[in-house]
């Protein structure tokens, strides 16, 4: 509800920015848009990206997801991934595809997997916090190492998302 209203609230020209902008983003290619920079009318809806043609628009907050083309996981309340970017899928490299696919079968967390379910479930239900904590991939297919995720709900509808800070150059 909060939620609706400040999405209102933002279109107006000139106010907005300080606290906890919304960014737009594709949940195929990642990429970003600047409500702002849209014709303004009204906050852009869930619809295909004008990019890449595959993935829809998402928003989320900027504390977040900042980066374009980000490895990131978009999690429903019952810890199943309903979208995954498409360098989410060239990182994790799993043949059948991340979409569908139980959030602990690819990502767990040396924190406990406790943890990581109880952050996602309260992204996914509305929290407006973004919480970083380590995690790991679940399959030994990929390089071991320790990852971050940046956790913080997205909408709509309501989800987490997961975004990987990975350690490559
Ligand atoms: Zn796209």
């Amino acid at each position: 509800m909060t939620n609706l209203a400040r999405l209102t609230a933002d279109s107006a020209p000139g106010r907005a920015a300080e606290r906890d902008d919304p960014t737009y983003f594709c949940t195929h290619c990642g990429s970003l848009f600047d409500p702002s920079q849209g014709k303004g009318e009204r906050p852009m809806r869930r619809r295909v990206c004008g990019e890449c043609g595959l993935g829809v628009i998402l928003t989320c907050s900027k504390t977040t997801l900042d980066s374009e083309g980000a490895v990131f996981l978009v999690v429903t309340s019952d810890l199943r991934i309903s979208a995954a970017s498409e360098a989410a899928e060239g990182f994790f490299r799993i043949p059948e595809g991340l979409y569908g696919r139980p959030l602990l079968s690819v990502v767990t967390s040396p924190d406990g997997v406790g943890d990581l379910a109880r952050h996602v479930v309260r992204a996914a239900s509305g929290s407006r916090q973004t919480v970083t904590m380590p995690v790991e991939a679940a399959s030994s297919r990929l390089p071991a190492g320790a990852i971050a995720a940046r956790i913080g709900g997205c909408a709509s509808p309501p989800a987490a998302l997961l975004v990987i800070e990975t350690a490559r150059a």
